[in-house]
């Protein structure tokens, strides 16, 4: 059976390790704390003592975990997969990065003959779990064809963008233009509150109305009830994807991106509050009344 060396067991991560083990490859598994891999060993999986002794003998090698300090320590550093990877080795990076640390990894990981993907994702955890992630790809064709059946157990629609560092470009500015919708929800939320509005016929309006993506739809429900029962993603990782997408920006545009850069801003705030908590909690910081 395949082999696959899987490291970050987050909520996103673990559910896709499982995958795997549901698909019948052979699964190595690594996590910055084994009491994450516990139940995954229970049903097969073997525990690694780095991503180095991972990525022996694996045909490909997934990360997911938490940014570009993470995705650095666990391929490059002094334990790092890169250290035993065979030559032809897939490397899989499902993690958001920056869009500079993605084609940075490409080179390195090329250099040391290992077949690189940028392959960051949409959906929730319960999406991981279930095997119907989005995966937004950067890659050569030949190199994404021979990925395929490393990819087909994690996702249910992939999506091909171009060279290394193009799914990470398509994944950073989908979850910008997310940060930026949340931000703005909370602050209009924010303001009804204050001038006491009926919360209930705000919220139904907002379901009915045209402003309201399935992001606003979700979020508009949860803060506006104050329920972040089932977080999902973080204040940290959310800043942090708006901070590389505000990084791109700035490479790219001949003027600041000035939304873009209030959004960070609003997460910044957020994150240094709350940084493990939900990011719809947000609401919490701007609802306060002058
Ligand atoms: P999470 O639950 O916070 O898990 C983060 C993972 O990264 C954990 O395995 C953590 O290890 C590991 N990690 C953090 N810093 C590390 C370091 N310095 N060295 C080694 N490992 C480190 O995050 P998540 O929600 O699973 O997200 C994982 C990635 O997917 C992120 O890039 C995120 O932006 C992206 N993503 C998330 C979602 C979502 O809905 N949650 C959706 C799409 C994409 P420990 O367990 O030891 O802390």
């Amino acid at each position: 059976m395949p082999r696959i060396a899987f490291i970050g067991l987050g909520r996103m991560g673990h559910g896709m390790a499982g995958r795997y083990l549901d698909a019948g490859f052979t699964v190595t598994l690594w996590n910055r704390s084994k009491a994450k891999a516990e139940d995954l060993i229970a049903r097969g999986a073997h525990w690694a003592t780095s991503p180095e002794d991972a990525a022996i003998d694996a045909d490909a090698v997934v990360t997911m975990v938490a940014d570009d300090e993470a995705s650095r320590a666990v391929w490059l550093g002094p334990k790092g997969a890169a250290k035993t990877a065979k030559a032809g080795t897939i490397a899989i990076e499902c993690s958001t990065v920056s869009y500079d640390h993605a084609r940075e990894m490409g080179r390195e990981l090329n250099a040391r003959s290992l077949i690189y993907l940028d392959c960051p994702v949409t959906g929730l955890p319960d999406a991981a779990a279930a095997g119907k992630l989005t995966l937004l790809v950067g890659a050569n064709a030949a190199d994404l064809d021979r990925a395929r059946p490393y990819l087909e157990p994690i996702g249910s629609t992939i999506r091909h963008f171009g060279p290394v560092g193009a799914g990470t470009v398509y994944k950073l500015i989908n979850n910008l233009m997310g940060a930026i919708q949340i931000a703005g929800l909370a602050e209009g939320l924010a303001i009804a509150e204050q001038a006491g509005l009926d919360m209930n016929l705000v919220l139904e309006s907002i379901q009915a109305g045209v402003a309201a993506s399935p992001q606003v739809q979700r979020h508009s429900k949860r803060m506006v009830a104050r329920d972040f029962s089932g977080a999902t993603f973080t204040t940290a990782l959310r800043h942090k994807d708006a901070a590389y997408a505000v990084k791109l920006a700035e490479s790219l545009l001949a003027d600041k991106p000035l939304v873009a850069r209030a959004a960070v801003e609003s997460y910044a705030q957020a994150k240094a509050a709350m940084p493990d908590e939900d990011e719809g909690r947000l609401i919490e910081l701007v609802s306060r009344p002058k």
